[in-house]
């Protein structure tokens, strides 16, 4: 049997993240109304309410952001490279 267990969840990460801290046990889920439209964006959050240290689980959004930059949208300009000339040297045996 198959099991797809992640597929349900969409917005919820399927394990609720504990602090590194071990003592202070699992973290809360922020509640967007206290989250700015940017933390919104972002996705996920979980606090400590001991510590203070949070967890994000990036958001599909944010995910695809971050791969457009890492694919050199705003930093690395040049991606073209000429793709020409390759059929030339194919040509060597003939005749
Ligand atoms: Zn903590």
């Amino acid at each position: 049997m198959k099991q797809i267990g992640k597929v349900r969840i969409r917005n919820m990460p399927a394990l609720r993240p504990r602090c590194p801290v071990d003592a202070h046990g699992f973290m809360e889920w922020r509640p967007s109304s206290r989250q700015t439209p940017e933390q919104l964006f972002c996705g996920v959050w979980y606090d400590c309410t001991q510590c203070k240290s949070s967890v994000l689980f990036p958001s599909p959004g944010l995910k695809a952001q971050l791969a457009d930059m890492r694919k050199g949208g705003a930093h690395q300009p040049s991606r073209k490279r000429p793709r020409q000339k390759v059929t030339r040297q194919l040509r060597r045996a003939d005749g």
